[in-house]
Parts: C-alpha cells; sequence; structure tokens
C-alpha cells in the first residue's frame, strides 16, 4: 500500500468571478492529471474573497462545468467534501485572522492608510510594466516593529526584506526574485477587512495538505511572495509548476470575458473530450 503521506495532494483554485474560459480549463485539467496520474487526490476550493465580482452562480456553474469535463474532486467544493474546510475562502476569515495575529507578533507588518492616489504618487520609480510598487509612506523608519493599531481605516501591509528568493518551477526551471525590487511591500489584510490572496492562498495550500501548485504562469512573482509567507508561517513549501497562459487571436492572455473561449461557447461546440484536446493545444 502507498504510504498516506507521500501521496500528492494537488488543487484547482478558482475565482468564481464569471465562466472559466480555456486557460482555466487547461490549469484545471493539468492539476488534476499531475496528482492523478500518481494515485493523488485533486481539491476544489473556491477563492471568493472577493465579495464584489464573486457569485455562487458562478461557484455552482464552475462546478457543473468541471463535472461536465469529467474532473471529478476529491475533497472541496461547495458541499465542503473532505475534513480540511469550510473549503469557500469567504468562510475561512477566522483562520486568515488567526495566521495575520502570528505574522503581527513578529513586528513585520504595519498599519497603512494610503489610498491608491496616494501610493501611485510615491511608488518606487522605474516601474515602467505597470506593476505598483509601494513607496513605504507608511513603513516604520526601522523593521521589525510592532506599531500599535491605529484609529480607523487602515490596511495590513508586510514588510519584505531587500533579499533574494529562489525555487525551482517544474515547468520554467529555476526562478529568482527580490521581493523588495520586485513587488514591495504587500497587503494581507485591506482596509475594508478583505482578505488578500497571497495570505490566504498560503494559509489553505498549507492547511488543506496541498503538495504542489500548479497554475499559470501570471502568478510566478505571487510564488516567491508566497514562499516568504510560508517561511514566516513555518508551513511546508509545495511544489509549483506553472503553466503557459492561453491567449486569444490577438495574441492577448484570455480572460473571463473574452466569450469565445469560455465555457458557454466551448460547451455548445463542442464535446468534453475536445474541449479537453484544445485546452491541452492537440488540436
Ligand atoms: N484564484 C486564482 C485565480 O482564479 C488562482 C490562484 C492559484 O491557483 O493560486 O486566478
Amino acid at each position: 500500500m502507498m504510504d498516506n503521506k507521500k501521496v500528492p495532494v494537488g488543487r484547482f483554485a478558482p475565482s468564481p468571478t464569471g465562466r472559466m474560459h480555456l486557460g482555466n480549463v487547461y490549469a484545471a485539467i493539468m492539476s488534476y492529471q499531475s496528482v492523478k496520474a500518481r494515485g493523488g487526490r485533486w481539491i476544489l476550493r473556491i477563492e471568493d474573497l472577493d465579495s464584489q465580482r464573486s457569485r455562487l452562480e458562478y461557484a455552482r456553474q464552475l462546478e457543473d462545468d468541471l463535472l461536465w469535463l469529467g474532473l471529478q474532486w476529491d475533497e472541496g467544493g461547495l458541499d465542503n467534501i473532505g475534513p480540511n474546510g469550510p473549503y469557500c475562502q469567504s468562510q475561512r476569515s477566522e483562520i486568515y485572522a488567526e495566521h495575520l495575529a502570528k505574522i503581527k507578533a513578529k513586528g513585520l507588518t504595519y498599519p497603512c492608510s494610503c489610498s491608491r492616489a496616494d501610493i501611485l504618487a510615491t511608488q518606487a520609480p522605474h516601474q515602467s510594466d505597470g506593476r505598483v510598487i509601494y513607496g513605504g509612506t507608511c513603513r516604520p523608519p526601522k523593521m521589525p516593529t510592532i506599531v500599535p493599531e491605529p484609529e480607523g481605516r487602515y490596511s495590513t501591509r508586510l514588510w519584505v526584506p531587500d533579499s533574494e528568493i529562489s525555487f525551482i518551477d517544474r515547468n520554467f526551471g529555476k526562478q529568482t526574485f527580490n521581493l523588495a525590487h520586485d513587488c514591495g511591500d504587500f497587503i494581507l489584510q485591506r482596509s475594508d477587512g478583505q482578505w488578500a490572496y497571497q495570505l490566504a492562498v498560503v494559509v489553505d495550500d498549507a492547511l488543506m495538505g496541498v503538495t504542489e501548485v500548479v497554475r499559470g504562469a501570471d502568478l510566478l512573482l505571487s510564488t516567491a511572495q508566497q514562499i516568504y509567507l510560508y517561511n514566516l508561517l513555518g508551513y511546508q513549501i509545495p511544489e509549483f509548476a506553472h503553466i503557459p497562459l492561453k491567449t486569444n487571436s490577438a495574441g492577448q492572455r484570455l480572460a473571463k470575458r473574452d466569450s469565445a473561449m469560455s465555457m458557454a461557447e466551448l460547451r455548445a461546440r463542442y464535446s468534453p473530450a475536445e474541449v479537453i484536446a484544445l485546452a491541452l493545444g492537440h488540436v
């Protein structure tokens, strides 16, 4: 019998903000196949932190689309199958709060009351690619520092060190980022209380026992941010396999609003096997 600890655990973690497109389908298939080929388990986690854009009906549709494709999860989903739930991020606030408290106790976070306009006005120079790097207006002069929590609304920002984080991606090879230069101090909880993806994804992947993360290549830099958080929280870092992003006929990265490649259109035109072949680039 296989040692239980060795069974690979993968996950698909979609945001229910619209119908899946071919790129999402590709990520789902790749993460599913990777663990299933080795007798592993596949988790479906609903990443619905963005309460403005997430909808229960999209999550239901997502489940229906996955089942139509033949991708049945072993754990998770709206029915919270399995021991590590709840599997919707909107229901995991207390868990994130406990983890944020641990990081705060290390003196590595600070309250930030900058508006988006302030941040744009004071961002570090040289960001020609559209990434906004926090200029450090609210950062205490010396870190670590336990900063008293002020009155009023503020977000909680994590201080990042000026040092390199490297990891080996299964598809893209060795990746190295310097968080201070590549992303800057980043938010863990927004001023309206919304948890940041970076914190939630690390806490969830760690507590759900995920051993490998297969997802789109747009999250390579996020992986460095997440590795920093894994280390701060003392959790084991999973393996990472980022996959190339799908593009539309104009060469732009697919978005949920691109109806041509959405599951609604794909299901109307093709069989599940044909959609899978399309997603894998076999046709
Ligand atoms: N929820 C993210 C998305 O739908 C995926 C995050 C991840 O796989 O880590 O883009």
